[in-house]
């Protein structure tokens, strides 16, 4: 798999590119702000076809510049349902947005165990509330590769003190992908990539982070 990580915007939030070498099928996840213009040029450069558009959750600052690559390429846009209605309308989960963000519709809703296909890669929907309400990993088995947006970064976890946020959903999402592969290379929100196996905190993450 191509696999890369674009720091964007006042929060450094990473968008990622992930394609399938054989078909050039790409998918963008969290379109950052002032992610656009590299995304593309990495595209264009990379010969690569977008097929996708998926979103971890609908934290502004994971999803700033959705609207401009959909236009740009006509590919649907996914993100779970209870996180569709502040990508809709950002700001309507409370959280004050530091910039103006066009909202968008969701092209498509996905839930636990979905399969989505990028060629020849496949990457499921793992459900993990707690920092948003529609929170989701995306995990490619073949490749051992987790997307895991704001759930989990190196070391530590996403804020759980929002408005939307439940803590002990949290701890039980953070449970699961302990359940995942030690090997597991897992792609955050924010920061640099760790492994499962690194995170040996995770089945008892409420100790040490409640
Ligand atoms: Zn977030
Ligand atoms: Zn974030």
């Amino acid at each position: 798999m191509f696999l890369k990580a674009f720091p964007s915007g006042p929060l450094d939030t990473n968008a990622y590119i992930v394609a399938c070498p054989q078909t050039r099928q790409a998918a963008i996840v969290d379109p950052a702000p002032d992610s656009y213009e590299r995304l593309i040029a990495f595209i264009q450069e990379g010969n690569l076809a977008p097929v996708a558009i998926l979103l971890t959750h609908s934290h502004w600052d994971h999803i700033a510049d959705v609207k401009a690559i959909k236009i740009k390429y006509s590919i649907p846009v996914s993100i779970h349902p209870l996180d569709a209605p502040n990508l809709k309308n950002p700001g309507a989960d409370g959280l004050p947005c530091w910039l103006d963000i066009p909202g968008v519709v969701a092209d498509r809703l996905i839930k636990e165990g979905d399969v989505i296909a990028i060629g020849n890669l496949t990457f499921k929907v793992i459900e993990t509330p707690g920092h948003t309400p529609g929170g989701v990993c995306f995990y490619c088995s073949d490749e051992g590769i987790l997307l895991s947006g704001d759930t989990l970064f190196k070391g530590t976890i996403g804020n759980v003190s929002f408005p939307t946020s439940r803590p002990d959903l949290m701890w039980e999402s953070l449970r699961k992908l302990s359940l995942l592969p030690k090997g597991t290379r897992v792609y955050p929100g924010h920061g640099s990539s760790t492994t499962i196996g690194d995170e040996n905190w995770l089945s008892r993450a409420e100790e040490v982070f409640g």
